[in-house]
């Protein structure tokens, strides 16, 4: 279904790309993280879209 208000997508947007993902095991954190949550590994990546 899709979000037809213009502002709560962005905030859904907001809410579901602004992540760090662990790239040992995958698990998302927040994008402040200095280390997992779940493996305690300090490599991050920032979760952004797909698409430019
Ligand atoms: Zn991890």
């Amino acid at each position: 279904m899709p979000v037809a208000d213009i502002e709560k997508r962005r905030l859904a947007q907001y809410y579901l790309l602004y992540k760090s993902v662990c790239r040992y095991c995958g698990a998302t954190n927040p994008l402040g993280a200095k280390k997992c949550r779940r493996c305690k590994n300090k490599d991050l990546r920032p979760k952004r879209r797909g698409k430019k």
